[in-house]
């Protein structure tokens, strides 16, 4: 039987571990230097989403995503961790506004639900937040969001199952190299383990196991200082009624994340955290979003923190995925992407035919070696 090593659990490696799994023809072995789902996809903002997604190809790849999730939400019965509940949207600045009403006609004209609505209307979908009167909003009602943690090891428990192996708490330290192919993985602890094929689904950590094969994989590096790859996220508690859906006002991103409980983001926050930011800078920043929470949704006002979260986004130089194999460098795949809880199961999908013997003609586009700012072409 052929081995599949792949290097991380996260929303990208569990997919994966679950589709090849499910195949029962070869030997799937997961690895995670920690938990699975225990890596960005854990504190990620995980909204499911083609909203942004340009051009149309990219689109078109995040809304059969979105399908992807659907059917995969119901071999699962009802998970708690798929909640396609919606996305409310509203905006103040004229640009801004110009902008949103554009968006919802492009993404009309491309057959996506998308709508501008009144504030009454907004207000009757959400009553428990606050939407200023003269704002422009908009509702798009097939968006919603993944809990990344719980729909991991949901996908690992379910690829054991079908007799993935999973090995978690130990770093795969190198890939190993025999007459220009990758072989398989040696781990901190020495073992090393034998594959036809290793897939690096490492998520931002990609580029430090990569680079001793001379691979500059084009990601945006998290050590720089004002790299937007560092972000916050904060859950907060005690937040009853909270609203249902996805929100995002002018500062600040909201959804819920379990019975009274609020996960928050916002970008111009994220602009001031890196790597080496200390508790007392992410605690600071931490109280701004619960301010801010306060003023978008009322019964906020009163809720606490309860976990503020520095975390990487991996994000490639030009925003798209990073798939597939990589020239001169066989025996190992690449599956390394921003959006990857929206995109991981077709992604997944997708992946799966190439390592079965199949080219995917949507994934060729994704290559990790095309040409593309900070990679040899
Ligand atoms: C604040 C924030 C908001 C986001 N919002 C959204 C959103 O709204 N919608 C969306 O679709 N996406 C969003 N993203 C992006 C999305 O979360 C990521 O693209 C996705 O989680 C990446 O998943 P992954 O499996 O590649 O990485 P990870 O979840 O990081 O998994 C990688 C795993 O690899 C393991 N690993 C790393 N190196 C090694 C090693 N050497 N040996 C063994 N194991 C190793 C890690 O422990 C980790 O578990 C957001 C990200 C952030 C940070």
């Amino acid at each position: 039987m052929s081995r599949i090593v792949i290097v991380g659990a996260g929303i990208v490696g569990a997919a994966l571990a679950d589709q090849l799994a499910a195949r029962r023809d070869g030997d799937v072995v997961l690895i995670d230097r920690s938990q699975p789902g225990w890596g960005t996809s854990r504190t990620s903002f995980g909204w499911l989403n083609a909203n942004e997604k340009q051009p149309r190809a990219y689109f078109d790849l995040s809304v059969e995503a979105m399908r992807d999730w659907r059917r995969l939400a119901r071999e699962f019965g009802t998970p708690s961790w798929y909640q396609p509940v919606g996305n409310l949207a509203w905006v103040r600045s004229p640009q801004a506004r110009e902008e949103l009403a554009k968006r919802v006609d492009r993404l009309q004209a491309w057959g996506y639900g998308a709508e501008l609505v009144t504030a009454s209307r907004a207000r009757g979908l959400e009553p428990n937040v606050t939407i200023p009167s003269d704002a422009e909003i908009a509702f798009f009602p097939d968006e919603g969001y993944a809990s990344g943690c719980q729909a991991v090891q949901a996908l690992v428990q379910r690829a054991m199952s079908f007799g993935a192996r999973l090995i978690t708490g130990v770093d795969v330290s190198e890939l190993v190299v025999s007459r220009s192919r990758v072989t398989g993985v040696r781990l901190a602890n020495e073992e090393r383990i034998a594959a036809e094929m290793v897939v690096c689904c490492a998520g931002w950590r990609s580029p430090e196991l990569l680079a001793p094969l001379g691979i500059d994989l084009p990601l945006i590096p998290a050590s720089t200082r004002g790299s937007p790859a560092p972000c916050l996220t904060v859950t907060i508690e005690g937040v009853t009624p909270r609203p249902d859906r996805v929100i995002h006002a002018p500062e600040l991103d909201l959804r819920p994340t379990g019975k009274n409980r609020l996960l928050l983001e916002a970008n111009d926050v994220d602009v001031h955290v890196d790597i080496t930011s200390g508790d007392n800078h992410l605690d600071d920043r931490a109280q701004k979003l619960l301010t801010r929470a306060g003023m978008v949704v009322p019964a906020a006002i009163s809720a606490t923190i309860v976990e503020a979260s520095l975390c990487v986004r991996p994000l490639p130089l030009d925003g798209y995925p990073l798939v597939g194999p990589v020239s001169d460098h066989h025996g190992l795949y690449i599956a390394v992407t921003h959006s990857g809880i929206t995109l991981a199961p077709i992604l997944a999908r997708h992946i799966t035919l190439e390592l079965l013997g199949t080219e995917s003609p949507i994934l060729r586009q994704y290559r990790p070696d095309r040409a593309l700012p900070g990679i040899p072409v």
